[in-house]
C-alpha cells in the first residue's frame, strides 16, 4: 500500500520495547528480554496486536496498512479487503450511533435518496416476492418496496428506529444483529444496502443472510468500493503526499471492499453466481468528501491542493469504465435443482 507507513509517527516496536525494558524495573530485577517487552507492549496497546485473518476471504496474509483519524486500518494481501483493526465492539458502535439525533425525512427526500436502491431491487427481484431489508433503520426503504408490491420486512439492532418503522409504516420488523435473530420464515431476497460497511462482522451477517434465504434466493449488497476510479487514483497519486486517503472513514465505515473481496466473502458464505453492476455516489457527497479531506492536510503541496479536488470530475470516465464509487453486488443461494452451480 502506498499510503503512509502505519509505524511512522507512532512508536515503532523497537522504540516501544526499549521503553518497556525500563518500565517499573526495581533494583535487582532482571530486565525483560526484547521478546517479553514486545509482548508486553502488544498486550497493553491493541493497535500493536497482530492483525486478524481476512474476514472477507479468510486468508492469513494480512498486515497493518495505514492509519486514519486514530484508527489503524489493516489490509488483506490476498483479496485487498481493508478494515478497522482492532475492530470496535458492537457495544462501542451502538454508543456511537445512539449519540446521533434523528429527525424524520420529508417523503420526497426519502423517495430521492432510495431511488437507486428501489431500482436495484426491481431489476433483480420480481414484485410480489418477500424481501428482508437488513439495517432497515426507520423502515423508509422497506416501506417503499411494499409500495412497489413486495412483501417487505426489516431487521435492525436499533429498537427506537424499529418502533418508528412499525408505528409509522406498519412494517414487520426483527430486532437484533442478523446472526442472532431467530426467523420464523425464509425470504426470497435480502437487501444490505449502504449498511455492510458499518458492520463489525460482515462475514457473519452475509452467512446469516444465506441461511434466511430460500434456495435460489437473492442477496443484494451495495457498498462503497475501494477499487472505484476516484478512490484508486487518489490512493495511488494523492495518498503518498496527503498522508491520508478519503475513502477510509472510520469509525462510521469499518470495512472497505472491492469487487474481489466481496466476491470472495460471498462465495465463502455459500453464495454462487456473484455478479456486479455499476453504482455511483451522488456528486455532492464526493465533492464534500474531497474538500473535508483536503482540509485535514494543511501541509499538502500546492500541486496536490490544486489538482486533488478535480477528482470529482472523474464521474463520466468512472461510469464508462464501470468503476463507480459504489458497487451493487448480487449473489444467489444455490438452487435445489442445480446444486453447486458456479456462476460468473
Ligand atoms: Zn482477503
Amino acid at each position: 500500500m502506498t499510503v503512509d507507513d502505519p509505524t511512522a509517527g507512532t512508536p515503532g516496536d523497537d522504540e516501544a520495547a526499549t521503553d518497556a525494558l525500563h518500565l517499573g524495573l526495581r533494583d535487582g530485577e532482571a530486565p525483560l528480554t526484547r521478546e517479553q517487552a514486545a509482548a508486553l507492549v502488544r498486550a497493553s496497546h491493541p493497535a500493536h496486536s497482530d492483525v486478524r485473518p481476512c474476514e472477507a476471504c479468510g486468508s492469513p496474509s494480512t498486515r497493518p496498512a495505514t492509519w486514519r483519524r486514530g484508527f489503524r486500518i489493516a489490509e488483506c494481501l490476498a483479496c485487498g479487503f481493508l478494515w478497522v483493526d482492532p475492530m470496535p465492539t458492537a457495544q462501542d458502535m451502538w454508543a456511537y450511533y445512539n449519540k446521533r439525533i434523528w429527525k424524520p425525512y420529508p417523503p420526497e427526500v426519502i423517495r430521492r435518496k432510495y431511488a437507486p436502491s428501489v431500482a436495484a431491487v426491481l431489476a433483480n427481484v420480481p414484485p410480489g416476492q418477500s424481501v428482508l431489508d437488513v439495517g432497515c433503520d426507520h423502515g423508509h426503504f422497506a416501506a417503499l418496496l411494499r409500495d412497489r408490491g413486495y412483501d417487505a420486512a426489516g431487521a435492525d439492532i436499533d429498537g427506537l428506529a424499529l418502533t418508528y418503522a412499525t408505528d409509522h409504516y406498519g412494517l414487520t420488523v426483527y430486532q437484533g444483529d442478523l446472526p442472532d435473530i431467530d426467523f420464523d420464515r425464509r425470504f426470497d431476497a435480502v437487501t444490505i444496502l449502504s449498511s455492510l460497511e458499518h458492520m463489525v462482522n460482515p462475514f457473519h451477517v452475509v452467512r446469516a443472510a444465506a441461511r434466511v434465504l430460500r434456495p435460489g434466493g437473492v442477496l443484494l449488497i451495495s457498498t462503497p468500493r475501494a477499487d472505484g476510479l476516484v478512490h484508486a487514483v487518489s490512493r495511488t497519486i494523492f495518498a503518498p503526499v496527503l498522508h491520508t486517503w478519503e475513502f477510509l472513514a472510520p469509525p462510521s465505515h469499518l470495512t472497505y471492499f472491492g469487487r474481489r473481496s466481496l466476491r470472495a466473502m460471498l462465495r465463502r458464505a455459500g453464495f454462487d453466481a456473484v455478479t456486479f453492476s455499476h453504482q455511483e455516489r451522488d456528486a455532492a457527497y464526493r465533492a464534500r468528501e474531497l474538500a473535508e479531506t483536503l482540509a485535514e492536510c494543511p501541509d499538502a503541496p500546492g500541486w496536490a491542493r490544486a489538482t486533488y479536488p478535480l477528482l470529482r470530475h472523474l464521474r463520466t470516465p468512472a461510469r464508462l469504465l464501470d468503476l463507480g464509487d459504489m458497487t451493487l453486488c448480487v449473489g444467489r443461494t444455490p438452487a435445489p435443482s442445480a446444486p453447486g452451480t458456479e456462476g460468473a
